[in-house]
């Protein structure tokens, strides 16, 4: 039994009920690996599983304690994620006061879903860092007393995403940690972590989710089979990627990724130009949108990279486009689909360096006419 769904990762929820069987419960965790594999939710059942009135080592779902831990709501729990800051007036001590209002609402609106659902990434608008304000106060609220008896539980959300002087602030408490307190920090990009930061925490890795698990997660949804496929694999690994996904339209980008193909075989340099233009306001729009739109082209090279080896039909991720890329693997024999998946990583590299984005997707299509739609000439 577990407070929240929990997808696969059994062996880290054992690891941390053993910490509670032998009164091990370290002060500071730090959960990393692969987005979306469940390091949030697993934090947020430990917090339910220190504080749940019973005396068993899980949460029972049903005490008062664990009511408000569902609904995120527990005097007990302290969630600190990425904030924009809009006042940066000296010495304000409440991260909310220097953030505008609507990011109030959002916040609100974002801890809502997240209860719902603690796979689903809260995302505010444009928040980038971690302000020294956010652990300032987290620090003086885990100092003050608090009515229940249970443990106090602080979930850094993003912890790479602290600032330097918010770091730094955040290794002063482990100093000295205040008694039956937890600090949870959780992070995909453990290289970001400052050395002094992980040697502090116990650690524990979160690997990528099994495709089969996320498929049967997802599997109640009205998906058909085609569309389930693919957003399986866009999600590599992550349910949160997976529940995203979910909610877009999955036809278009299918159609989408079509119409790149064709418009890149054809190179009709105005209609080719057009759709750069096109493509990189899918980008300013929806980054997120855009990279899975990437990574559906790179299957559909995958595909026919898989069809050429001679391989069936019903194991491709756009199946329903087998007839197209069984046309091109005819026509274009000698497509190169390892340089195509480079030229599509590169693509991604440069924009997340904020390179200008319409040469980038340029110099993208260019490079897999090159690799991809070039006819052999005898
Ligand atoms: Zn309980």
């Amino acid at each position: 039994m577990s407070l929240f769904t929990i997808l696969d990762q059994n062996r880290n929820v054992q690891a941390l009920k053993n910490t509670m069987k032998n009164e091990k419960v370290a002060s500071a965790y730090l959960f990393y690996g692969n987005e979306g594999s469940g390091k949030e939710t697993v934090a947020l059942e430990y917090a339910a599983m220190l504080n749940c009135e019973t005396d068993s080592l899980e949460a029972c779902g049903q005490c008062p304690s664990c009511k408000q831990m569902n609904n995120l709501e527990h005097e007990n729990l302290q969630l600190v994620y990425p904030l924009k800051i809009t006042n940066k007036k000296e010495g304000v001590k409440d991260p909310f006061s220097q953030v505008s209002n609507d990011q109030i609402g959002e916040i609100q609106e974002e801890i809502q879903k997240k209860a719902q659902n603690t796979y689903y990434k809260i995302d505010l608008t444009d928040a980038k860092s971690i302000p020294i304000t956010f652990i300032r106060y987290i620090k003086k609220n885990i100092f003050l007393s608090s009515q229940s008896n249970g443990w106090k539980v602080v979930v850094i959300f993003d912890a790479h995403l602290m600032t330097h002087p918010a770091a730094n602030a955040f290794l002063k408490i482990l100093e000295e940690p205040p008694r039956r307190s937890v600090f949870i920090l959780t992070t995909s990009k453990y290289s970001e972590l400052l050395p002094t930061i992980k040697s502090r925490c116990q650690q524990l890795f979160f690997p990528p989710l099994k495709n089969e698990v996320i498929s049967e997660a997802i599997n109640g949804d009205q998906l058909s089979q085609n569309e389930s496929n693919l957003i399986v694999n866009l999600a590599g690994g992550s349910y949160s990627d997976a529940l995203w996904l979910l909610d877009q339209d999955i036809g278009k980008l299918k159609k989408q990724t079509i119409e790149i193909l064709r418009t890149i075989a054809r190179w009709d340099k105005k209609a080719v130009y057009n759709y750069v233009k096109e493509i990189a306001k899918i980008y300013k729009g929806d980054p997120r949108y855009f990279h899975q739109l990437i990574r559906s082209i790179g299957f559909w090279f995958r595909d026919a990279a898989f069809l050429k080896s001679g391989n069936t039909e019903e194991e491709l991720i756009h199946a329903d486009q087998s007839e197209e890329i069984k046309n091109f693997v005819e026509n274009y024999s000698g497509f190169q689909p390892n340089k195509v998946n480079k030229t599509l990583q590169n693509c991604i590299d440069l924009l997340e360096r904020n390179v200008y984005i319409n040469l980038v997707l340029l110099e993208t299509f260019f490079k897999i006419r090159k690799y991809a739609f070039k006819r052999k000439t005898k």
